[in-house]
């Protein structure tokens, strides 16, 4: 069996800012990611660069911004007045929050402070990164009709 559209997919993977070298988040002492093929739970770059491996491939490929979190979008820098925190005792610079968008919740960070005004930014923390991606193929089965249905996975822990 290989990887392709539809198939449940285990994935070790560690995935570093392809410039620096750091290393963003990584699986390794954790457990592997488990995602649905082919559905746009993972950046298409590295979608792309894992579709036909099978289980025991090691897999090694670089992502563009492009393929990856995007560029940055200046139109999701916004100015909001400190009214609008309610129930925060102090904003400060690099205070993150969850708010709603159009396309579902967002994490949006306090950038700057002027006065009684607030500059927030929603752009994903990885936009315009260049990300380099590896590991190893863990497992593959056949999606389920309730988690093709529904374009993501259901492990033991999902909630409906
Ligand atoms: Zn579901």
């Amino acid at each position: 069996m290989v990887i392709e559209d539809k198939k449940v997919v285990s994935i070790q993977f560690t995935v570093k800012n392809a410039e620096t070298g750091d290393v963003i988040e990584s699986s390794e002492g954790a457990e592997p990611l488990i995602y649905l093929h082919g559905f746009k739970n993972l950046v298409p770059g590295l979608e792309n660069a894992l579709t036909g491996k099978a289980v025991g491939d090691s897999y090694e490929v670089t992502v563009s911004p492009e393929e990856g979190y995007g560029v940055r979008d200046e139109s999701l820098v916004q100015q909001v007045p400190m009214a609008a925190f309610q129930g925060i005792e102090k904003v400060e610079v690099g205070m993150e929050f969850q708010a709603d968008s159009p396309n579902g919740p967002v994490v949006v960070e306090v950038t700057a402070i002027e006065g009684d005004m607030v500059t927030v930014d929603s752009n994903p923390p990885l936009a315009c990164v260049t990300l380099g991606f590896h590991g190893v193929i863990e497992e593959i089965r056949e999606a389920t009709d309730s988690e093709l249905e529904h374009g993501h996975i259901h492990g033991p822990d999902c909630k409906h």
